[in-house]
């Protein structure tokens, strides 16, 4: 394969040590960011399989309090390598994470990650400071998936239709199907590798974005019903309490952002989610003027110029009010 495929972010020297740090690994424990998307869980489950297939144990989790697969991701094969973040190991020798800018989006495998021997941080996101002992960081790459498929390269490991799944997964997650402007003649190179391991990519697009419990189109109906634009944002949230009267999971609302987002008068488009714990997870998005990474890193939160998301314990209103002001000065 010619060139470096994710950009010029990892030195040889780090998938050096990399592999080495694997090779010598019995037990690899694997963590991926809360509520995960498609990246940080098929990024983790492809890798988990090649790590299996090389006869390493494997422990893979995410570290909430609810430990459940979202609805939308229940199609990825290998979920039964999955465990729970209370049967984790509390000080792994090797821990890698996924899609985790910081050791805060793992939850509760913050502290088995701050107690880890070794951890090795593959992660595509701008904001990501490399919190662990090694990185595999590339910010030029379109999903974390795509420096994981190259790991498993460096691994020995090869596709299959499982992997693959697992990784395409991260690809279309993340560049929104190939539309994002991350979307580099890389991530297509690395399309046509999946889609010949014979994916189902009809099948997996179908899972990920045209199904939706009817609850689903309620309260997408009353998070529509209070939108609000105004200079230049479009904006609206959903509570918990929306949710409750049809029983629909916090994870089903990621897709509300990217109707809101369409407006054309709006350059930012946020959308306020509360989770089951009363939290408010905020969703952002630019068109490209503004760069929201560093207005949801200010926020607390992070991700990337065009996409990103903070966490928040006050009310929307202040809430909306501290957005609106760092929006502002940026
Ligand atoms: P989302 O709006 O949930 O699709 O998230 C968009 C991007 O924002 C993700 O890729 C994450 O990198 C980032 N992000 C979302 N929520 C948070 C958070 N609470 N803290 C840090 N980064 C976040
Ligand atoms: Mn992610
Ligand atoms: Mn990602």
């Amino acid at each position: 394969m010619g060139g470096d495929p994710v950009g010029d972010g990892v030195p040889e020297a780090a998938w050096q040590r990399a592999v080495e740090l694997i090779a010598r690994a019995d037990e690899v424990a694997l963590a991926c960011h809360v509520s995960p998307d498609g990246d940080a869980l098929g990024s983790m489950l492809a890798t988990a399989f090649v790590l299996r297939s090389l006869g390493k144990r494997v422990v893979a989790s995410f570290g909430d309090r609810t430990f459940e697969v979202p609805r939308l991701l229940g199609f990825l094969p290998g979920q039964e390598m999955l465990s729970p973040p209370q049967d984790y190991p509390a000080a792994p020798e090797l821990m890698i994470t996924f899609d985790s800018a910081s050791a805060s989006r793992l939850g509760l495998l913050g502290a088995n990650a701050a107690a880890a021997r070794e951890l090795i941080v593959v992660d595509h996101h701008p904001s990501c400071q490399g919190f662990g002992t090694l990185g595999l960081i590339a910010p030029k790459a379109a999903a974390t998936a795509m420096i994981a498929e190259q790991l498993i390269y460096r691994l020995g490991g090869a596709l299959d239709r499982d992997i693959a799944t697992c990784l395409y997964a991260g690809l279309v997650t993340d560049t929104g199907s190939f539309r994002h402007s991350s979307t580099s003649p890389a991530a297509h190179e690395m399309a046509a590798r999946l889609v010949a391991t014979g994916l189902r990519t009809d099948e997996i697009a179908r899972e990920l974005w045209d199904r939706s419990p009817f609850g689903y189109l309620k309260v997408l109906a009353a998070a529509l019903d209070r939108v609000t634009l105004e200079d230049g944002l479009v904006w609206t949230y959903v509570t918990r309490v929306d949710r409750a009267a049809y029983g629909l999971p916090y994870s089903e609302l990621e897709g509300v952002i990217d109707i809101v987002r369409r407006a054309d008068e709006a350059e930012v488009a946020v959308v306020c989610k509360e989770d089951d714990e009363g939290a408010w997870q905020v969703s952002t998005r630019s068109k490209g003027a503004v760069d929201v990474g560093a207005v949801c890193t200010a926020m607390g939160g992070g991700g990337h110029h065009n996409a990103a998301g903070f966490t928040s314990h006050d009310g929307v209103e202040k809430t909306m009010a501290r957005f609106r002001e760092l929006l502002g000065k940026v």
